[in-house]
């Protein structure tokens, strides 16, 4: 079978050019309207948004928002995890005794308050901790053999202070609970035991549970 095209008339091919010429016209004018149409809709919107925006305005005036105030960072959640995470450490011959306390109710007493609980991190894993099993940080000294020196150190971890972190530190600690106004970042072992307690809050913030979490090798480096 032959392929040729069929021949086409020039009066073929005029008609063809100017059907195709009116439905890129008619196509043109659709968009326009289209666009003008999305145009007054966008308006309506703004003016309706503005309108809003003055009448709330009017009922607390813009000058008495401290500045401080309104650069403070925005927490992700409308409802905070309130827990806190004490991090207790004991260095002995550079070995981490490390020991944590979550607090569930910081804010509670008495009956209101949800008993504390406790972990400690047996390498670099959380894992629950009996309070009537104190283990001896000391074994050498209690076993008769020379007594080592030993570094204690302990801080503690707001979860719902999570901040957008602004600037990186060089220590442990991690900016988004630890900036500047909660720690002096000069002692080795207490920025070890923000970071902890930062990297568990995370955990928390992401409704994960904290036993059995693995924390990362860096924070022990
Ligand atoms: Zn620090
Ligand atoms: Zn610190």
């Amino acid at each position: 079978m032959s392929s040729t095209p069929q021949a086409i008339t020039f009066e073929q091919l005029v008609k063809e050019c100017g059907d195709l010429y009116s439905t890129l016209q008619a196509t043109a004018e659709k968009v326009k309207e289209d666009f003008a149409a999305m145009q007054v809709a966008v308006e309506k919107i703004i003016a309706e948004q503005e309108e809003k925006e003055n009448q709330g305005d009017s009922g607390i005036p813009q000058g008495d928002v401290p500045e401080e105030k309104k650069e403070k960072a925005v927490p992700l959640w409308p409802m905070a995890p309130m827990v806190q995470i004490a991090v207790a450490i004991v260095e002995i011959e550079r070995t981490h005794h490390i020991t944590i306390v979550m607090d569930t109710t910081p804010y509670e007493f008495g009956n209101r308050a949800a008993p504390n609980q406790l972990f400690q991190v047996k390498n670099r894993t959380v894992m629950r901790k009996n309070p009537l099993e104190e283990e001896d940080p000391f074994p050498s000294a209690s076993s008769g053999k020379p007594k080592k020196s030993a570094k204690i150190a302990s801080g503690s971890t707001q979860v719902w202070t999570r901040q957008t972190a602004t600037r990186r530190l060089r220590c442990k600690c991690n900016p988004a609970y630890h900036g500047d106004t909660r720690c002096q970042h000069h002692d080795k072992l207490m920025c070890m035991a923000h970071g902890i307690g930062a990297a568990l809050a995370e955990i928390i913030w992401q409704g994960q549970p904290v036993e059995g979490v693995v924390l990362p090798d860096d924070l022990f480096a």
